[in-house]
C-alpha cells in the first residue's frame, strides 16, 4: 500500500482583505496525483511558488483539498476522525530550525513528542536516546540548542519527529539556511534514517545535489505535477529543467556541454566519479575530443 496517495488534489487559497471578506483567489494545487510507497526516499523538486509547501502541508493534515483526495497510510486527510493518526504518520519538518525548536536542553526538546503521546517516562527516555543517536546528536543531549550549529539544530529538530516514530517524514526544504557542511550533515542523516529504519522520507528542496540519491522524484510547476522519474531519467532533461527554471546538477551540466561538443556521453550523468568513467571508456576506445578541446587536453 502506499505511504502517501494523492488523487486529483486540487486547492485554492483565498486571499482575504482586511474586513475578513474574500477578495480573490489563488489556485497553489491543480490536479496533482502521485503516490509514494512505504520505505521510498522521494523528492519533491520546483521552482518558488510551484506549490510544493501547499502540497506538504495536505500530507500532514494542516490543509485539506479543494478538489480531490489525499490518503496518508490509506487514511483520508479530511476523515477528522483520523486526524491525530495521521499527524504522527506523517511527521513534518521546516526550513527554519529556529522556529522549531522551544526546548532549553537539547533532550528535552527531543522528549516533547513522544511526552505528549502521553508514553510512560522510560519510553519516551529509549526513544529519546535512539533519535538522537539516529541523527548522531546523542553526545549533545545535554546542550542547549542556541549553542548548535544550523545543521545540528535541524538534525534535533529531525529526531523530535523521529522520536514520535512516524512511518514518513515530509521535510519542506530542511536545508535552505543552512551552510554546505549542515546541508550534507542533514541529507546523510536523511538517507540513515531512510536505509536502516525504514522510515519514508519525503524531501522538498531546490537544491539538484539533494535529488541525486533520491529513489524518485517529482517535479511541480504552477501547482501542477509536470515531471516525474528517476533522478537520471528527471536529469536527463536538461533543456526541460532549464525551462522550468530549475539548475541541474554541475556535472551533469558538464556532461551535457560534452555531449552537444560531440562526446558521445550517455544522458543523465549525475555523479562525478560516472562522468569520468565514462571519459576514460572513450579514452580506452580511442575517442579522439573534437579540435577545439584537444588543446586543453594537451
Ligand atoms: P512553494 O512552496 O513551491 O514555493 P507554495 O505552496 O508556498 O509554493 O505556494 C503556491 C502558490 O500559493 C503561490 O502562488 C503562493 O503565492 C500561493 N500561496 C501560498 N500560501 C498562501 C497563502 N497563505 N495565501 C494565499 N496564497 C498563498
Ligand atoms: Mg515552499
Amino acid at each position: 500500500m502506499s505511504i502517501v496517495e494523492s488523487k486529483n488534489v486540487s486547492f485554492v487559497y483565498a486571499v482575504h482583505d482586511e474586513n475578513g471578506n474574500v477578495v480573490d483567489s489563488i489556485r497553489a494545487l491543480n490536479d496533482v496525483s502521485l503516490k509514494v510507497g512505504q520505505g521510498e526516499f522521494i523528492t519533491i523538486l520546483g521552482h518558488n511558488g510551484s506549490g510544493k509547501s501547499t502540497f506538504a502541508k495536505h500530507i500532514n493534515a494542516i490543509l485539506f483539498p479543494s478538489g480531490g483526495t489525499i490518503f496518508v497510510d490509506g487514511m483520508d486527510t479530511q476523515d477528522g476522525e483520523h486526524l491525530l493518526d495521521i499527524r504522527q504518520t506523517a511527521g513534518m519538518v521546516f526550513q527554519n530550525p529556529d522556529n522549531q525548536i522551544i526546548g532549553t536542553v537539547v533532550e528535552e526538546e527531543v522528549g516533547f513528542g513522544p511526552e505528549n503521546l502521553g508514553l510512560p517516562t522510560s519510553e519516551i527516555w529509549n526513544r529519546v536516546v535512539s533519535a538522537l543517536k539516529s541523527v548522531g546528536m546523542f553526545e549533545y543531549r545535554k546542550t542547549s540548542p542556541n549553542k548548535l550549529s544550523g545543521g545540528q539544530k535541524q538534525r534535533i529538530a529531525i529526531a523530535g519527529i523521529i522520536a514520535m516514530r512516524p512511518k514518513c517524514i515530509v521535510l519542506d526544504e530542511p536545508t535552505a539556511m543552512l551552510d554546505p557542511q549542515g546541508r550534507a550533515e542533514v541529507i546523510k542523516t536523511l538517507h540513515e534514517l531512510n536505509e536502516k529504519e525504514h522510515v519514508t522520507v519525503i524531501l522538498i528542496t531546490h537544491y539538484m545535489e539533494e535529488v541525486i540519491d533520491a529513489d524518485y522524484c517529482f517535479v511541480m510547476n504552477g501547482g501542477e505535477l509536470v515531471m516525474e522519474g528517476k533522478p537520471k531519467d528527471i536529469f536527463s532533461n536538461v533543456e526541460g529543467l532549464k525551462n522550468l527554471r530549475l539548475d541541474v546538477p554541475q556535472v551533469t551540466e558538464l556532461a551535457d556541454e560534452l555531449i552537444k561538443k560531440g562526446f558521445p556521453l550517455p544522458k543523465g550523468i549525475i555523479k562525478r566519479e560516472q562522468l569520468v568513467e565514462e571519459l576514460i571508456k572513450l579514452k580506452n576506445q580511442g575517442f579522439k575530443a573534437p579540435q577545439s578541446y584537444r588543446e586543453v587536453e594537451a
